[in-house]
């Protein structure tokens, strides 16, 4: 775990290297936001991040969000929270509740859980759909043969909730294409966020377009083993 005066460090020059990507890229500083993602960092090491000014945090499971946010909120009241995990249909209820925007809407069956929730709710989170750009079988996302059919559907049904696009690119492969790709998608859908890169690939992903970067240990540092 990372001592908590290196957090603000960490954060400080994540934030001068996006900046740098952004000018490099020729695109404004403000045109990347950072996701932190503290999946299995201790409330502290948020706190941490907090008091060094980052609003903006990620986590991938509903109920270690629910175990660390809530008291955070109390204290922060402008911070917001992305779901970015993989998320079970009977999870989508308490996502919807505590998340301000679902990044891994991945699936025409957590689609149908989300309308339920925002039935209930009278209100949606923002909502990214997670685009499985490698074809990965063993990874979630809507495969690239489908995407087309159901961003569709889920502008038609989501309207203006439905933000934009994420994808995680398969590890062995040089990410640039598939950022390429995920830019072309959202632009041909009218979608203008694009959560793409993390710790090792965020400047390729803003050099492609990226307007959400998600990174987690070159933040946190080495994430502790699962709680
Ligand atoms: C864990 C995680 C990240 C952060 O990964 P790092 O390599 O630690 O920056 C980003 N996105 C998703 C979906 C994740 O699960």
């Amino acid at each position: 775990m990372t001592p908590e005066p290196a957090i603000a460090r960490n954060l400080h020059a994540i934030q001068a290297r996006i900046h740098a990507a952004c000018e490099a890229a020729h695109r404004p500083r403000t045109a990347v936001s950072l996701v932190a993602v503290s999946k299995f960092h201790p409330p502290e090491s948020i706190e941490a991040a907090l008091e060094a000014g980052q609003r903006i945090f990620g986590e991938n499971r509903v109920q270690e969000a629910q175990a660390k946010f809530p008291t955070l909120r109390d204290r922060w009241p402008d911070l917001h929270l992305h779901i970015i995990g993989s998320l079970q249909t009977n999870k989508a209820l308490d996502a919807c509740r505590i998340a301000d925007t679902i990044e891994s809407l991945d699936r025409p069956s957590l689609s149908d859980a989300i309308a339920r929730a925002g039935e209930k709710l009278g209100r949606l989170p923002k909502l990214y759909v997670q685009i499985n750009t490698g074809n990965e079988p063993q990874k979630s996302g809507i495969p690239t043969a489908e995407a087309d059919a159901f961003l569709t559907q889920t502008r038609a049904r989501f309207g203006n909730s439905l933000v934009g696009l994420m994808c995680i690119p398969p590890e062995d492969q040089d990410p640039a294409p598939h950022f390429r790709y995920l830019a072309t998608l959202a632009g041909n859908h009218g979608l203008d966020r694009l959560s793409m890169g993390m710790s090792a690939d965020f400047e390729t992903a803003i050099s492609c377009g990226a307007t959400s970067v998600r990174v987690g240990s070159a933040i946190f540092g080495t994430r502790p083993p699962h709680p």
